[in-house]
């Protein structure tokens, strides 16, 4: 699932997202939010208030050298299979680092920043051990999977599709994503994968990776009418393959966690209450200096707020609060 890697708070996919977070503009430039990814849904998970600023504001975060690394290793772990199956070799992918460094480079020429010195000059040695890392990842994900054995159906795979019923007022929740692989056996069974660039969590702290994946489970269970038979996530920083095989009552229990999730997020929307929630991720927020528990004023709400009915509107801190236990 190429909302990929999570070295940092926001992920390889984060800031450096494939995915395209639904939203309907507004003439000021603001949104209100029109679909789901499971990034934008761990951000509102993680911290409401940061889930504001990256979806509604849209404030600026500074490009991250791990984030980007993640990108351009998704990007020739899926090139590489364009090569015929006896050609898929680690010297071959490692050779397509630099390439799709320089073309994620020209889409994107802020990245340079990441390798400038203060005085704004280029720094060479900083670039040159960044792509030696992203070479090391690659060439690691050869002793994890043998890419000459297998064909997949889909890379880089774009999904969508809608929730019917949800929201506060039942129009429907889109969920959306890019899946990075997906391998269907001769039997129809169907494996979604995702590479991860970071190293995999201890068993405590799996629920955001699972939480992901029975995200994109769900969606191609509704896009396919077949559910996934196992979800396949690879550690490509420390060389783990974790598996899971979902049953049809946790996914609709994901399905069920959505919607609640969708509903606050519209009700936050409409009252313009977006509550920080502090943890420790907080070090790796961008946006501490407009956060209130930093000491910094958020921006105006820039969405209309909608009067609240009496009795018939949860306080959005109850509900956003909520969410840890759904
Ligand atoms: S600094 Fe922490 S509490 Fe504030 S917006 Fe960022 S994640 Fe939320």
């Amino acid at each position: 699932m190429g909302i990929a890697s999570e070295e940092n708070a926001a992920g390889a996919d984060g800031p450096v997202a494939r995915a395209p977070e639904g939203a309907a503009e507004r003439p000021s430039g603001a949104v209100r939010p029109a679909a789901l990814s499971p990034s934008r849904a761990g951000d509102f998970m993680q911290c409401p208030l940061l889930y504001r600023f990256r979806v509604i504001d849209k404030l600026p975060e500074k490009p991250s050298a791990a984030a980007t690394r993640g990108t351009v290793v998704h990007s020739v772990l899926e090139r590489l299979f364009d090569a015929p199956a006896a050609e898929r070799t680690a010297p071959r992918a490692k050779g397509l680092v630099p390439g799709e460094w320089e073309k994620l480079l020209a889409a994107r020429p802020q990245l340079a920043e990441l390798f400038r010195r203060e005085d704004g000059s280029h720094d060479g040695d900083r670039l040159a051990t960044w792509l030696a890392d992203a070479e090391r990842l690659v060439e690691r994900w050869f002793t994890l999977e043998d890419p000459t054995r297998l064909e997949p159906a889909d890379r880089e795979l774009y999904v969508e599709t809608v929730i019917e019923g949800a929201g506060g007022d039942g129009a429907g929740l889109t969920l959306r994503g890019f899946i990075d692989r997906v391998d269907v056996a001769p039997t129809g069974d169907i494996r979604i994968v995702d590479y991860k660039t970071g190293k995999a969590p201890a068993p405590q702290y799996r629920d955001g990776a699972l939480f992901q994946m029975t995200f994109y489970a769900l969606v191609m269970w509704r896009l396919r009418g077949r559910m996934p038979r196992r979800l396949q996530l690879v550690y490509l920083g420390s060389g783990d393959v974790l598996t899971y095989d979902p049953a049809e009552a946790e996914l609709l229990a994901v399905e069920r966690k959505l919607r609640a999730l969708w509903e606050a997020i519209e009700l936050a929307t409409d009252t313009g209450d977006w509550r920080p929630r502090p943890t420790k991720l907080c070090g790796w927020c961008d946006h501490q200096a407009v956060c209130p528990e930093f000491g910094g004023t958020p921006p105006p709400y820039p969405l209309p707020v909608v009067a609240q009915r009496a009795g018939q509107v949860t306080p959005a801190g109850a509900a956003q609060g909520r969410m840890d236990a759904v």
